[in-house]
């Protein structure tokens, strides 16, 4: 009898074990320790991270927020900078508190700390993963020398809809690429050891579907099918899952009806059970509280349903600080629930090593030596220059020789403070370099520059209001709107050539910046229109942070130099693309559209069951078009102009079958026929051409970006396998269905160049 109690009890203890191991994972018994001896406050209190509001250095044991990490009610803090005021942070907490547990400390570190690379869409149309890599690497480096162990980064969401201002942050319109930079960047953040101090912890977000917000209005409500969801939409946050990402965020916007904060299909069925995710999930701002204006319920019913759904640290709304105890106490949430998030949170603190030295990211010393140094603002101005994308180039106009003179004009030529785009948190504006800095230090003796600002950033002053917030103030101009434009003119009618400096402000895109008309403003298209009847050359260097509409200046202005928000060394970059330094390679990674009602459009469409058959785009009857537009985008997905042209010859495939197991390789000769060394990113496509669901008629499956000398040839191949052909079908499974294929090989996302196989 005995024997089968102890039996009996061994059962049960495994099957707890087992129970509390598929939902917190591999259990650390150092965690296990220090979870015994919480207190249920103290355990809630992990839970808990809020803004760091006002600390200031030598008087941080004052603050609001100290009294509270000494009560073990903090388990990390927002937005706290610079590693004296985090050391003395750390200090109260690893000092004063019961249990001496460690605080996280987190930031947007989206693109850069105080060294900034492009706005991230602008890094992502360089499609260059090594150097994608290396600058989440760098940001890593320079954040956590200043104090900083977690990242708000990578974001990954998709989007179509370029009235979203948060397609600045994100990565474009693609999975297949979105997933290859989500890797990319986690890696970069979280390198091959968290334990080192100059690695930090990522967090994936936002989980999930944020970009596809109804009408592109941000925190609007989200609706898709599942299959979509899970072929087009899910990829980058399962890749970023893969790649071991520490933490995910969970997002503002609805999915079946249930906020994405209090989704438990979300966030343990698919998150956890599903993809193996096991760090922690923390909400976006003030998100749990936010499911009271969904009408989810009070704030008690709010933060239940969070910590039900699968979250674990609620960032900035103290919900569950404030309501847990009682939510335990009616039984809406269970001890192991509370315990369990609380492993979890405890494990990434582990994991980053701050159990062993709560200060390894508090070497003041580190931070002088390391931060905005000379090399890491070198490789930010080769970063940019590698993110522009040249989009037209009328009879080689760029590159600008260095002789005679430039008329620069326009009301983003002479700001710094636009320079590093939205979401740069941690730099130092004023110090980023404008373009008519740059131009002048980068053109050199012979070029005379003359410049003007030529316009305000938009008619309406309040509007401009808004797009210059956070200190990215245009100094709007108080002459009027024709003195201003007489003041270009004068200046443009001295020069050989003219360079505008026209499009958004840093803060027209990113978050709560959504537009419903996307083209440049009208006041900026006018003195454009101006300059161009001057008769002189005139090259639009384009700052945005989203697709523009371009559709007349595609056709009235000869060269077009999309910079997006270059970073910290904008001028430079800019300059060295403008003057022929660096030849641009750049390809989109979102649809430019011909107007905003085409929107949202992106290349991995549907066919239809009516698709347009003629090839020129003419308006058929009973297809599936517009009356009044074409159905094509003014600039597709995947592409960009460089000084040299390339051709493509030579397709080929090793077999016109695949059979599982078997790996096809594509190969084609790309040459470089024109006059400069240059880039091009080749792209690889494919189409399942029947299916058990419908398929997009085309999707990006393989990309290199090759280096080409002038007059020189390379065969390029891509590698092929059966997981290539996998999607999602009806039942979600993930499988590729025999039957015929299309493999596409160019320069963008409309090459017609193609050959067929068949999986068997
Ligand atoms: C944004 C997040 C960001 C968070 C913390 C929110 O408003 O949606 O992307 O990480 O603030 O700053």
């Amino acid at each position: 009898m005995k024997n089968r109690i102890s039996t009996l009890c061994l059962t049960v203890v495994l099957l707890c074990l087992v129970t509390t191991k598929s939902m917190a994972q591999e259990t650390v018994p150092f965690v296990e320790d220090l979870l015994q001896k919480m207190t249920l406050e103290e355990k809630i209190g992990q839970l808990n991270l809020p803004g760091a509001g006002d600390v200031v250095t030598g008087q941080a044991q004052n603050s609001d927020i100290a009294k509270k990490i000494e009560e073990g009610k903090v388990g990390g803090l927002l937005n706290l900078t610079s590693v004296e005021k985090i050391r003395e942070v750390q200090k109260i907490a690893v000092e004063k508190s019961r249990l001496k547990i460690p605080l996280l400390f987190g930031l947007d570190v989206i693109h850069g700390y105080k060294t900034t690379f492009p706005i991230p869409l602008g890094l992502s149309t360089s499609w260059d993963m090594p150097l994608i890599e290396k600058t989440a690497r760098v940001a890593a480096q320079e954040a956590s020398a200043d104090g900083i162990n977690w990242t708000f980064s990578p974001m990954v969401d998709i989007s179509r809809d370029p009235r979203w201002g948060r397609v600045s942050e994100g990565n474009g319109e693609d999975p297949y690429l979105g997933s290859a930079i989500a890797k990319a960047m986690v890696r970069g953040y979280q390198g091959d050891d968290l334990t080192k101090n100059n690695t930090i912890m990522a967090c994936v977000k936002h989980f999930a579907l944020y970009g596809a917000s109804e009408a592109g209005r941000d925190y609007n409500t989200v609706d898709m099918s599942r299959i979509r969801m899970y072929n087009e939409y899910l990829p980058p946050y399962k890749a970023a899952i893969d790649a071991g990402v520490g933490t995910v965020m969970a997002s503002f916007n609805e999915i079946d009806g249930i906020p994405a904060t209090g989704n438990k299909w979300l966030l343990t069925d698919l998150l956890r059970k599903q993809w193996g995710f096991e760090g922690f999930v923390v909400t976006d701002y003030t998100g749990i509280n936010e499911m009271v204006a969904h009408g989810m319920g009070d704030l008690q019913t709010s933060s239940a349903l969070a910590l039900n759904a699968g979250v674990d640290m609620d960032m900035v709304g103290e919900g569950l600080l404030n309501t847990l105890p009682k939510s335990l106490e009616e039984g809406k949430v269970t001890m192991e629930q509370i315990d369990n998030a609380v492993r979890r949170i405890l494990k990434a603190k582990y994991d980053l090593g701050l159990f062993d030295d709560p200060y390894k990211y508090c070497e003041v010393k580190r931070a002088k030596k390391e931060v905005y140094t000379k090399e890491n603002r070198d490789f930010a101005r080769e970063v940019a220059t590698q993110s522009m994308v040249l989009l037209k180039n009328k009879n080689q106009l760029l590159p600008l020789k260095r002789t005679g003179t430039i008329a620069l004009v326009g009301p983003l030529a002479n700001t710094s403070e636009n320079m590093a785009g939205t979401w740069s948190v941690s730099t130092e504006q004023s110090k980023s370099i404008a373009l008519l800095e740059g131009i002048k230090e980068v053109a050199g003796k012979k070029v005379d520059i003359l410049y003007a600002k030529g316009s305000n950033l938009t008619y309406d002053p309040e509007l401009e209001a808004r797009a210059t917030m956070f200190g990215k103030s245009l100094n709007r101009d108080n002459r009027s709107d024709a003195e201003l434009l007489k003041e270009a003119l004068e200046v443009a009618h001295k020069a050989d050539v003219i360079v505008a400096a026209l499009g958004e402000a840093a803060e027209f895109s990113g978050e709560s910046s959504s537009r419903t008309n996307i083209e440049i403003p009208q006041v900026q298209k006018d003195l454009l229109n101006a300059l161009l009847k001057t008769g002189k050359p005139v090259v639009l260097v384009l700052f945005t942070g989203r697709p523009l509409v371009l559709k007349e200046e595609s056709k009235t202005v000869p060269a077009i130099l999309n910079v997006w928000f270059p970073g910290s060394e904008a001028g430079l970059a800019i300059s060295d693309v403008l003057f022929g330094d660096v030849n641009p390679s750049g390809k989109l990674t979102a649809t430019f559209p011909q107007n905003v009602g085409q929107v949202p459009i992106f290349y991995n469409h549907k066919n239809t069951g009516r698709p347009l058959k003629n090839k020129e785009g003419k308006f058929e009857k009973f297809t599936s078009n517009y009356i009044d537009e074409r159905n094509e985008p003014v600039y597709p997905f995947g592409y960009g102009l460089s000084y040299t042209t390339f051709t493509y010859e030579n397709l080929k495939l090793s077999s016109d079958t695949m059979r599982e197991g078997d790996t096809l390789t594509v190969s084609v000769d790309v040459a470089n026929t024109g006059d400069y060394d240059g880039k091009e990113v080749v792209q690889l496509y494919i189409r399942d051409l029947v299916g058990s669901v419908t398929r997009p008629v085309k999707e990006l499956k393989g990309f290199q970006k090759v280096a080409l000398k002038k007059g020189e040839t390379k065969t390029v191949s891509f590698n092929l396998t059966i997981d290539d052909l996998k999607f999602y079908n009806y039942d979600l499974d993930f499988v590729a269905e025999p039957g015929d294929f299309e493999v596409f090989v160019g320069g963008d996302s409309s090459t017609e160049q193609k050959l067929g196989f068949t999986l068997k």
